[in-house]
């Protein structure tokens, strides 16, 4: 059997050190980048972090002692996963530098293209691209105009001094927050054009002292401990989420009222930021320093919207132009993307837009009616946003290989889900949406065409479940 795993992020070095393992070797790893790493080789901009905790945030299988922070660093979240990758000698399986164009399902196997004009034939291909990876450019008047350096956040200009200049950011989700806590206090003048306020959680981000280390070392089993300590705490956080009614939205709430007052001290700026629709509509924010840093005398607050951009900065509608010489687009990602542009051709010639046609669906995230033997980790409607994406990529992953164990035992050639089971569950998980928080009176990247949102809406522990074993009967195969 050939596979063919495309994107070396976190689930694609997951799927190479399991493939490994398996002794599944005859696979390559395709990427584009010219190094591994996924979101956190692309995003480098200052402040950047993961809002899981970093013992939670690892592999089951690689959990490490060595974490600095609470909530570690990206570049020591990069540096974990490349670590980790060599460390089980999987690097070897990955081709850089060669984008997949294109997928097509030909007499039972998929030939894949690659922009180099390379070619390979798999029996199964597992797509681990990411979810928030296709920068949201804003349709703002004039921003070619610009006469400073302007970029999207996840394309961070290092080559731009940000020390002592006039730095704006436009947007105020997780990304914009960590970098005003990080930048503030190095620029001329920061100015945040915040079209929607957000909730913000206080979470402090201690550092790990020596002592805690050693002990880590010496114990592994308390590792394993502390990892699932925190899951259970997130699962906490990822039930409350599903449940608009439930008390430990109320206590969310709660605490991100009482950061807002207490630590704002300005009633002019507090009413600000005070956003008008429930605590975790939107992807809650968690930050030790944002109100801190908004609060620097040489931070300012933009609420009037914005006009159009000009050489010299930014102009509001209030006619005020905010001059500026650097421009950071923190406006988000197509989360609707999924692999595309990549061109995936199906059985019998069904292309992947016509199957997304209004809208991606997969059966449990994972795959897709009429595209046989092409899985996804992390696909659509699954739990992002409120759970540690590696472990919902480890359960995948297992649920995945049950499927190419029956490929590979030759029970099957062919599998993918039925058209009737991938509609029944769309039906129950369109139903299931209308009691989580998401659809509380707030916009976001959750939610969908129709103001669905398009991510998991029942309790983690239902996930962990349903990734327990395939039911073979909501499947099609030959
Ligand atoms: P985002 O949450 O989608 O936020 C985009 C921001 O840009 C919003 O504030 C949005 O305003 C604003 N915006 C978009 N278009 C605009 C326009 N034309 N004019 C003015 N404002 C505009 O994007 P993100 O901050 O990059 O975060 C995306 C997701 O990445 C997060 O939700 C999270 O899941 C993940 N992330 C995670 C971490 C972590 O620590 N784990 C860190 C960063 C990001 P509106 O709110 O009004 O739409």
């Amino acid at each position: 059997m050939r596979l063919a795993v495309i994107g070396a992020g976190m689930a694609g070095i997951l799927s190479a050190i399991k493939l490994d393992e398996t002794g599944l070797t005859d696979f390559t790893v395709y990427e584009k980048g010219d190094r591994l790493g996924g979101t956190w080789r692309e995003n480098t901009y200052p402040g950047l972090a993961c809002d899981v905790p970093s013992h939670l945030y690892s592999y089951s299988f690689a959990l490490t002692p060595e974490w600095t922070h609470r909530y570690s660093p990206g570049p020591e979240i990069h540096g974990y996963f490349e670590r980790v990758a060599r460390d089980h000698d999987v690097v070897r399986y990955m081709r850089f530098g060669d984008e997949v164009t294109a997928c097509t399902f030909v007499d039972g196997r998929w030939q894949l293209e690659t922009a180099s004009g390379h070619r390979d034939e798999v029996d199964v291909v597992i797509a681990a691209t990411g979810v928030l990876h296709h920068p949201r450019y804003p349709d703002i008047d004039g921003l070619d105009s610009f006469a400073g350096a302007c970029f999207h956040s996840s394309r961070w200009d290092h080559h731009v001094t940000i020390d002592g200049a006039r730095v704006g950011i436009i947007g105020t989700g997780s990304t914009a927050v960590q970098m005003v806590g990080a930048i503030t206090e190095r620029v001329e003048k920061l100015t945040l054009f915040q079209r929607t306020a957000q909730w913000v959680m206080p979470q402090e981000n201690p550092a790990y002292t020596d002592e805690e280390k050693a002990s880590f070392r010496e114990h592994p089993d308390h590792l394993m401990t502390l990892h699932s300590n925190l899951a259970e705490a997130f699962g906490i956080f990822a039930n409350a989420v599903v449940d608009s009614s439930s008390p430990e939205i109320k206590m969310i709430e709660d605490a991100c009222l009482a950061n807002l007052e207490d630590n704002v001290r300005d009633p002019e700026l507090r009413e600000a930021l005070r956003p008008t629709y429930r605590a975790a509509c939107k992807r809650l924010i968690i930050s030790p320093n944002f109100y801190d840093a908004i609060q620097r005398p040489n931070a300012e607050l933009v609420t009037d919207s914005i006009e159009r951009v000009e050489p010299a900065g930014v102009r509001t509608h209030d006619g005020r132009l905010h001059e500026l010489d650097v421009l950071v687009l923190a406006t988000g990602f197509k989360a609707n993307a999924f692999m595309r542009p990549m061109r995936i051709t199906g059985r019998g010639g069904i292309t992947l837009d016509e199957a997304w046609t209004p809208r991606p669906i997969a059966y449990l995230s994972i795959s897709i009616p009429d595209f046989p033997n092409f899985f996804m980790l992390n696909g659509p409607n699954g739990p992002v946003g409120n759970f540690s994406l590696i472990e919902v990529a480890e359960l995948q992953f297992g649920y995945i290989m049950q499927l190419v164990d029956r490929l590979r035992s030759g029970e099957y050639r062919e599998i993918s889900p039925s058209r009737a089971a991938t509609d029944a569950l769309e039906a129950e998980r369109t139903k299931a949406a209308e009691k989580t928080v998401w659809v509380t009176g707030c916009k976001s990247w959750y939610l969908d065409d129709r103001g669905i949102p398009a991510v998991w809406p029942w309790s983690f522990e239902r996930f962990r479940a349903e990734m327990r074993e395939p039911t073979m009967e909501h499947y099609a195969p030959r």
